[in-house]
């Protein structure tokens, strides 16, 4: 693959696709982690003396008012100040000012378009790829580079559309780089190879399931999606949250193989989905038709590093409890630092778990956290990724 250091960008100006979609709570930046991850590619071309041009989406823009609240300027600001320099934000996403502001910058200059998502208020074109968008965001520079890798799962504009009218000119930078080859550790695995599973849906794991449950040698399932597994074996699982149209994919998993498939033996629940309700410690016998199991029980997390303990691989998606609340969040940080403190090569899928680790300090403790959720997903269930295949 190539990267951002086999073409030649001296002086040049270099489009930069980032993913600076980061979480926004009243305005401000919660977690700039996506933009500390843009960094090396960032400095590297400022040192390589190229004109800087950098792109990327920001939250969804389905109407007006999504306009200023996923405004890219707060972004622009961050970078500054970590950069320390200025950062020129143009404050469109096409037209005269913006080719104005191109065309007098100066080499090491570094400038952010307004979010590629604004686009997507006429007719979708930077989400649904829109051929002309491409060509023209293609026409702003001389070379491309792909480092969004929380986007490599998509086909839109700003990635795949650049990189079509960018051929031989196009690379990836140093985040997507890392992100595969941590992610390639997975291919072959040293074992025993274990994959953590967690989150609120088994509709939104089914394909990683499907092709993990044949290469691992353990899946250990927790999160709200234990509960639909349960089910499928015949459970009581109460007011738990319950996938109903996958109950029979579950039934059909555990048939098939009933020994890698581990599940929870008992759980953390409480008669409402809050943190001030009463919590109590049930085993999955036991769970009544008013209880919502909303975390791992003690002796499921015990199990668990027992399984972990053998481990040499492991991946792990989404998180084992509704960490967000403090009386549910054990099951999911006791295992993640029981997975540091023991040294076993880890990689956090993205999305809810490595905010999660992120909570507790544990996120720069482990092998690789991931910045892309949905990309990992797909990698995972062993699908091509277009804004990887685009630069190919
Ligand atoms: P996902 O996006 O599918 O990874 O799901 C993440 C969400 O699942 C988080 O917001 C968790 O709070 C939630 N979650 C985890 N465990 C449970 C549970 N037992 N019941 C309900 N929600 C859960």
């Amino acid at each position: 693959m190539k990267t951002i250091k086999d073409l030649d960008i001296k002086n040049k100006k270099v489009l930069i696709r980032c993913d600076f979609n980061v979480p926004l709570k009243d305005g401000k930046i919660e977690d700039d982690n996506r933009i500390v991850e843009a960094l090396p590619t960032i400095k590297y071309a400022i040192e390589e003396n190229a004109k800087v041009i950098l792109l990327s989406h920001l939250g969804r823009v389905k109407e007006e008012s999504d306009l200023e609240k996923n405004n890219l300027k707060v972004v622009a600001d961050r970078l500054s100040e970590l950069l320390g320099k200025d950062v020129i934000f143009v404050n469109e996403t096409r037209g005269e000012e913006l080719e104005e502001k191109i065309n007098s910058m100066n080499p090491k200059d570094v400038l952010l378009i307004q979010n590629t998502r604004y686009e997507d208020l006429d007719g979708k074109k930077e989400s649904s790829n829109d051929e002309e968008l491409g060509a023209y965001w293609a026409s702003l520079g001389d070379v491309f580079i792909n480092d969004a890798f929380g986007t490599v799962h998509r086909a839109h504009a700003s990635n795949v559309g650049i990189a079509s009218h960018k051929e031989g000119n196009s690379a990836v930078g140093f985040l997507v780089e890392k992100e595969l080859k941590a992610l390639s550790e997975l291919d072959n695995p040293e074992r025993p190879f274990m994959v953590i599973l967690g989150g609120a849906k088994v509709s939104d794991k089914i394909g990683v399931i499907e092709n993990l449950v044949t290469k691992a040698d353990k899946i250990l399932i927790g999160g709200g999606m234990a509960f639909t597994f349960l089910k499928a074996k015949g459970f009581n699982i109460g007011k738990s949250l319950l996938d109903e149209e996958n109950i029979d994919f579950c039934k059909k998993v555990l048939a098939e193989h009933e020994d890698k498939i581990i599940l929870p033996v008992d759980v953390k629940s409480s008669t409402e989905y809050s943190n001030d309700t009463p919590m109590k410690v049930v085993t999955i016998n036991e769970i009544e038709e008013n209880d919502m199991g909303l975390d791992l029980g003690p002796q499921t997390i015990d199990l668990y590093e027992k399984y972990l303990s053998l481990a040499k691989t492991v991946i792990w998606n989404g998180p084992l409890g509704v960490y967000e609340f403090d009386n549910y969040k054990a099951g999911t940080e006791d295992l993640l630092k029981y997975l540091v403190d023991n040294n076993i090569k880890t990689i956090l899928g993205g999305g809810d778990i490595v905010a999660a680790a992120s909570n507790c300090n544990l996120k720069d403790k482990v092998f690789h956290a991931s910045t892309g959720g949905g990309s990992t997903l797909e990698y995972l269930e062993g699908k091509k990724l277009p804004g990887i295949e685009s630069i190919k």
